[in-house]
């Protein structure tokens, strides 16, 4: 049989680690990273931090309750995205198929290199050169899976590494909590332990059917993980999509309040899309397509987002750019590429706990009722919603909305 081998890499407390590297003095010292406010969220936190019960997504102010010694550091999101790039291009350059999950976590598959090189010593020289050219702190898990792999990093922790040999996984599985397996949140975590489930290996010693009745489909998924089992695959970041929108007037215009209303309307919809698929994105580009035909686009790098009132801001300001000819429009359109896994984290330090319980609301309204009902922000009262899509991170291609009229 053929083995795979399918490494995981993971930065360690990533914002913290690029916090210390910029300030030493922060060296084993307790430190928070997040917003600064009252209703800031913890967006990073150190070990140090961890014994006095502080984890990530918990509010600043009960974190600095719980650890008062902390030192506190309002997180900059250009900084951290500029490092997970110089990860990302050393992991480029040195495998050729391998997936950006988040901004600070990997995949890649490193099957068939054993040949030639032997695939742990082949990961704890990639780790090396990581650690050597970042200065960051990064761990891995080493085997023949992406969720065993992903385990394996996280019992590393902090700044180590692990292998696990195949045909070693249930064992290895077997005395950690249930808790380890992606996919088990609170809730499930919660039934698993009314059911008196708390290590892996109980899960191991039950049949799949009994799983099943009481999860339903996941309960399978869980049962097999449980196992070892899991062939997800590796999706290589250059094949990841980008998400984008166009409109074609039905006259062409100038009129700047139409053009504003198009353009925020898609830029909503479009952010609403990635953060319904936990994404998040590094490149934005705007199209214009005058009325002699001729096209334009311009496209600019920002730090890793997917918050409407950070990426409208940048589309404006491009567009702006982009606008010199005094020619009426045909056609504008936007883009969003680079795109990475992760959820709200990211902007947790410009952002109060209410700006992203707006955004879960608004979100919850489109999930809910549809972009019909939607309420709008003020700006796209004035042009028609571009149309529901669906979920592009699916497979499915993104719908092209040109020729709809306004
Ligand atoms: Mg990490």
């Amino acid at each position: 049989m053929k083995y795979k081998s399918i490494l995981h890499l993971d930065l360690d407390t990533f914002f913290v680690s690029v916090e210390r590297l910029l300030h030493p003095e922060l060296q084993n010292r307790p430190v928070l990273v997040g917003g600064l406010g009252d209703r800031g969220v913890v967006a990073a936190c150190s070990y140090e931090t961890r014994r006095f019960g502080v984890h990530s997504g918990m509010s600043m102010k009960v974190a600095r309750q719980l650890c008062p010694q902390a030192t506190v550091i309002k997180g900059n999101s250009a900084t951290y995205s500029k490092y997970s790039d110089v990860v990302t291009e050393i992991i480029k350059n040195k495998v050729p198929a391998f997936e950006k999950a988040s901004i600070d976590e990997f995949y890649a598959d490193l099957s068939g290199m054993d040949k030639f090189f032997g695939t742990y010593r082949f990961a704890t020289e990639l780790r090396q050169q990581i650690i050597k050219e970042s200065g960051l702190p990064i761990s891995f898990g080493l085997s023949q899976n992406k969720i065993v792999s992903k385990i394996a990093t996280g019992e590393a922790k902090p700044n180590n590494q692990l292998l696990i040999e195949n045909g070693t996984e249930r064992s290895f599985l077997a005395p950690l909590s249930v808790r380890k397996i992606p996919m088990i949140g609170s809730k499930t975590f919660q039934t698993l332990l009314g059911l008196g489930v708390r290590e892996i290996k109980t899960i191991q010693e039950m049949p799949v059917e009994m799983m099943e009745s009481v999860l339903g489909k996941n309960g399978r998924t869980i049962w097999k993980r449980a196992h070892g089992i899991d062939d997800s695959p590796i999706i290589p970041f250059h094949e990841r999509k980008s998400i984008s929108a166009e409109r074609t007037f039905h006259r062409d215009t100038i009129n700047m309040v139409q053009l504003h209303a198009t353009l925020t309307a898609m830029a909503e919809n479009l952010a609403y899309q990635l953060r319904r698929g936990n994404k998040l994105t590094s490149v934005i580009s705007v199209k214009i397509r005058y009325s002699d035909f001729n096209t334009y686009t311009k496209q600019a790098k920002i730090p890793y987002t997917s918050a409407d009132h950070i990426l409208i801001p940048r589309l404006e300001e491009l567009f702006r750019q982009l606008y010199n000819r005094r020619l009426l429009i045909r056609l504008i359109g936007i883009k969003f590429s680079g795109l990475v896994g992760g959820h709200y984290q990211i902007n947790l330090f410009d952002d109060t706990q209410e700006m992203l319980d707006l955004y879960h609301s608004l979100d919850y309204i489109r999930t809910r009722y549809g972009d019909d009902n939607i309420v709008m922000r003020a700006s796209t009262m004035g042009g028609t919603l571009v149309g529901r899509m669906d979920n592009p991170f699916n497979g499915a291609p993104p719908v092209l909305l040109a020729h709809r009229q306004s």
